[in-house]
C-alpha cells in the first residue's frame, strides 16, 4: 500500500484498540486516544525505511536518507544470512527485516525504553518523529506542497502541545498505572503501526514476510498474504476507492466506541 492508506489504517487500528480497551474497562483518556492514533499513523510508515523512495526515507532530509541506506544494507545482510533453500536470491533489502513482527516488537520496546529513561525529552523525541510522519501520511497532499521545514515545525509544536495534554491529564498513565510506569504504553501504538503496515503490504501482489524467522516449508522469508485473486497492486483503485474509505469509517466508529458514545 502507499503512505496515506498505511497511515489511515494505523490510526484506525489504534482507535480500535481504544474501543476494545473501553469495552474491557480500561478506557483511554482522550489524549492517549488522540496521541496514540497519531503515533500509530506515523509508525505505520516506518517499515518502508528500507526503500529510498518511501515517505519516511525523505521525511527528515539527509538524516533519514542515510538511515535508509543503512537499514537497507542491514536488511539485505539479514536476508542473506538467514535464508533457507526455498527463499529466492534477491538484490536488495526492501520488504525483509523491517517488515517482520520481530522488528515491530524491537521498535516498540525501544520506544518504551526511551520514554522510561529519557523522561519528557524522550517522549518529545518520539512524538516529534511520529507526528512528522503522521502529517506526511495523513495530509500528504498538503505536506507535499509545503516545505519540509514547515512540516518539522508543525511536528515540533504538535509534540510540545500533545506532551502537555498527556501530562496534565492521566493520559500518560494509561494501562500501566503504577508509579514510574508512565508512558510505557507509548511502545504499543508503535508495535501496532508496524504490524498494520505489514498486513497492508500482505494484501498486495508481493505479500509480506511478517512471520520471519519462523520457517514455513523450505522458506524462512515466506511472503504471507491472502490467495492470489484477492490481492491488489499498491496504489490501485481498490486501495484508494475501497480500502481508504473503509479505514476512515472504521476509525470513526471505533473512536466513538472508545469515547463511550455507545453507552456501557
Ligand atoms: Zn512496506
Amino acid at each position: 500500500m502507499m503512505g496515506p492508506a498505511h497511515s489511515l489504517s494505523g490510526a484506525a487500528a489504534w482507535l480500535g484498540v481504544g474501543a476494545a480497551a473501553a469495552a474491557l474497562n480500561h478506557p483511554m483518556p482522550w489524549p492517549t486516544l488522540v496521541v496514540g492514533a497519531l503515533i500509530c499513523a506515523g509508525a505505520a510508515l516506518a517499515p518502508d525505511l528500507d526503500h529510498k523512495a518511501a515517505t519516511i526515507s525523505r521525511a527528515f532530509g539527509p538524516i533519514s536518507r542515510t538511515l535508509c541506506e543503512v537499514t537497507d544494507k542491514i536488511s539485505y545482510a539479514t536476508y542473506k544470512a538467514t535464508r533457507k533453500a526455498g527463499d529466492p536470491r534477491r538484490s536488495g533489502g526492501h520488504r525483509t527485516l523491517t517488515h517482520t513482527w520481530v522488528w515491530a516488537v524491537l521498535l516498540g520496546t525501544g520506544a518504551s525504553a526511551i520514554a522510561w529513561f529519557g523522561g519528557r525529552w524522550g517522549v518529545l523525541a518520539i512524538l516529534f518523529i511520529h507526528l512528522v510522519l503522521a502529517v506526511e501520511g495523513l495530509l500528504w497532499r498538503q505536506a507535499r506542497m509545503s516545505s519540509d521545514v514547515l512540516v518539522w515545525l508543525l511536528g515540533a509544536t504538535g509534540a510540545w502541545m500533545l506532551a502537555d495534554a498527556l501530562d496534565s491529564s492521566n493520559g500518560k498513565g494509561w494501562l500501566f498505572t503504577h508509579p514510574g510506569q508512565q508512558y510505557l504504553w507509548i511502545g504499543l501504538p508503535i508495535v501496532l503501526g508496524s504490524i498494520v503496515h505489514c498486513l497492508g503490504d500482505a494484501l498486495t501482489v508481493s505479500g509480506c514476510p511478517v512471520l520471519w524467522p519462523i520457517p514455513i516449508g523450505r522458506r524462512r522469508w515466506y511472503p504471507i498474504g491472502p490467495p492470489k485473486p484477492m490481492r491488489f497492486r499498491a496504489g490501485s483503485w481498490v486501495e484508494i476507492k475501497v480500502l481508504t474509505p473503509v479505514f476512515f469509517a472504521a476509525g470513526g466508529l471505533a473512536a466513538l466506541g472508545a469515547l463511550g458514545v455507545f453507552g456501557g
